[in-house]
This record gives structure tokens, sequence and C-alpha cells, in this order.
């Protein structure tokens, strides 16, 4: 597996942007405008606008490269996450990892404790005993 980045301009304000991994992202979101681009148009039209109330900063930014026993890979995503359970909220926060020859992963920050996850290729076989 071998996806080649693309650059191009917003087509919302002209900021520069990049696809990290073109035949895999759907979408990609302007952080200097808040417009959610097509990435699987060659125009990269706006699909939608997005207006934060508030902005939040990933411990790890967008773009830092890091190393793990699986390679290097790129932070190209990031998600707030919140569930309730029994009254209680929990948050975590999702890095999305990108590495060109090796695809996606994972890096999960819980109350202070880091997973990485790789996602499998094929969900595991239920066996009847
Ligand atoms: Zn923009």
């Amino acid at each position: 597996m071998v996806e080649r980045a693309v650059s191009f301009t917003c087509t919302g304000c002209g900021a520069p942007l990049q696809i990290k991994a073109q035949g895999s992202t759907q979408v990609v979101a302007c952080s200097h405008c808040g417009s959610v681009l097509d990435a699987q148009d060659p125009r990269h039209q706006v699909l939608s606008q997005y207006k934060a109330n508030y902005t939040i900063e990933p411990t790890i930014p967008l773009g830092r490269r890091g190393t793990f026993r699986d390679g290097t890979f790129e932070v190209v995503g990031y998600l707030r996450r919140r569930t309730r359970y029994y009254g209680a909220d929990y948050d975590w926060a999702e890095y999305l990892l990108w590495n060109p020859y090796k695809g996606f992963r994972w890096l999960i920050e819980a109350g202070g404790h880091w997973t990485f996850l790789s996602t499998l290729p094929n969900p595991p076989l239920e066996t009847l005993s």
C-alpha cells in the first residue's frame, strides 16, 4: 500500500491543504475556515461549513510524526469523544495516524493513558462450541 499525498487550496478560503491518503479519504476539513470539502472530487467542492463554538487543541498537533513499534506514523485526524455511563461522563481523544506504506492506526488517550490500535483486516469469526 502506497498512497501519495495530494496538495490543493481550500475552495472555501484558499488556504493550502493536503490529502495524505488520496484513495482512502472521503472528506477534508479545513482548519482555517471550517469548510468540509469533497476529497473525491478533483475540484474539492465545499460539502458543508462548520462553525465551532469553541476549539480544542489536541495534545499532539495534526501533522506531528511519531515512531511506534509498528513504524513512523503522522497524525492526520483528531476526535474528542464522550459517553455517559450510569450518570458519569467519560471523555477520551482519538488520533488517526497514517503511514503511506502501512495504512491507518489509532492512538487513543483516556485519563492520561495511551493506547495504540490497529484495525483488523477482517472481523473476527465467531466459533460455535
Ligand atoms: Zn478553508
